[in-house]
């Protein structure tokens, strides 16, 4: 090829390039535009609002480049497009963060509550049916709205560390946030033989719902007995209990596997169909709002066990419950034992990848370091119900809550 046609064929390619920009300028607001970004999304919100969930939408927006992240991008759009024509006001949430915590519901009180050696222990840690319902809705009347924790956290790769960064919260004026978690939805055996359901299977509509065998031997499928189908229910009656589909964090063990499935059962011939079903149910869970974190493989005290049996352990929750329910960052202490930085303990939970950790404290604590998250939970039981109602009121009034089939 001579020089002449080098050239020609060069200033044809310039002249595309050039005139593809030109045209590109012209479709788009040149005030908005930033190279990095591709200003479309942005310039179709900055139309719709200026209230502070525009200025989250961005700041989520430019960390999280288009390309990696068209779906995030769509949802967000979705979102805010939706609540534009509710006409929802944002303003910046800065108070307290509540964050309650259950376990799995008392389906059949007549089995909890049969004065056996397990019954002040249900009395104690556990809520019925109707007191939780009640709970809901009292939470609901006092304007609070269910949040992720992840919305109140930004973890980020910083030269190959991870650092956490708060996340400012733009909630629906006068909404105050609500955290929500579960702890041990595992379904384990002495919580079938004292009122807890067997475990949660998918409806023929492809909903979260429960079966058990009642006390009098049938088996029972229901959507009314246990923490989430009665709050997927409730949220979608009510939307505005709800930032963005939010429901909960679901803390599991793992020594009598998840949810209800074996799953800890390696040499089981049943092995393989529990872990399908399993993975069914965990991956409705994560579709419709819901959260995982771990609680320890083997239930264990963290503040007694040694530093090797604490391995041991998060070893073992990461291959038999890590590999079902996928990443989470969220160490949710057994007993709400915790240890405290700068111990070996701590720092062995946050480098081996739960920067976040909850324990159990009767008011709303938060602490964020540019390393972890700490954060308490209040425990919502029988004890608390009877013995804390003056703490509670901000939540609830537990007289109103208090189910009269308690022993
Ligand atoms: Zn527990």
């Amino acid at each position: 090829m001579n020089i002449n046609k080098k050239a020609i064929i060069y200033l044809l390619l310039v002249f595309t390039v050039l005139s593809g920009a030109l045209m590109l300028a012209k479709l788009t607001d040149s005030t908005v535009v930033n190279s990095d970004l591709q200003e479309t999304p942005i310039r179709q919100i900055a139309e719709y609002s200026t209230t502070g969930n525009l200025i989250e939408f961005e700041k989520i927006y430019a960390l999280n480049k288009v390309a990696e992240n068209e779906q995030l991008s769509k949802d967000l759009q979705e979102t805010f497009e939706l609540e534009r024509k509710k006409n929802v006001h944002y303003v910046q949430y800065q108070g307290p963060i509540e964050h309650l915590f259950f376990h799995p519901l008392i389906a059949f009180p007549e089995l909890a509550f049969d004065n056996d050696y397990m019954t002040k222990g249900y009395d104690d840690y556990f809520v019925t049916v109707s007191e939780f319902t009640k709970i809901i809705e009292a939470l609901y009347k006092n304007n609070y709205i269910l949040v992720n924790i992840q919305d109140i956290y930004d973890p980020q790769l910083i030269d190959g560390n991870l650092m956490i960064r708060q996340k400012e919260l733009f909630l629906p004026e006068g909404k105050k946030p609500l955290i929500l978690s579960i702890d041990d939805l595992n379904y384990y055996e002495y919580m079938r033989e004292n009122g807890n359901v067997y475990k949660l299977i998918l409806d023929p509509y492809n909903r979260i719902a429960t079966y058990a065998i009642s006390p009098t031997g049938e088996e029972v499928i229901s959507r009314t007995n246990e923490i989430i189908p009665l709050l997927d229910d409730f949220v979608n009656a009510h939307e505005d209990f709800s930032f963005q589909g939010a429901k909960g964090i679901i803390a599991l063990t793992g020594y009598e596997g998840i949810l209800g499935y074996r799953t800890n059962e390696l040499g089981s011939p049943n092995y393989s169909d529990d872990k399908e079903a399993a993975l069914k149910v965990v991956n409705r869970l994560k579709e419709t709002g819901w959260t995982f974190a771990s609680h320890g493989y083997g239930h264990l005290d963290v503040k007694k066990i040694s530093y090797n049996l604490l391995v041991k352990d998060t070893k073992r929750w990461q291959a038999e419950v890590g590999s079902l329910i996928g990443e989470t960052d969220v160490y949710i202490y057994p007993f709400g034992s915790s240890v405290l930085p700068p111990s070996e303990k701590f720092n062995y939970l946050v480098e081996t990848g739960f920067p976040v950790l909850c324990s159990v404290g009767p008011n709303p604590y938060l602490q964020l370091t540019e390393d972890y998250l700490m954060m308490d939970r209040r425990h919502i039981d029988g004890i608390a119900l009877k013995t804390q109602r003056e703490r509670l009121l901000s939540l609830f009034d537990s007289l109103e809550i208090i189910d009269p089939i308690r022993p």
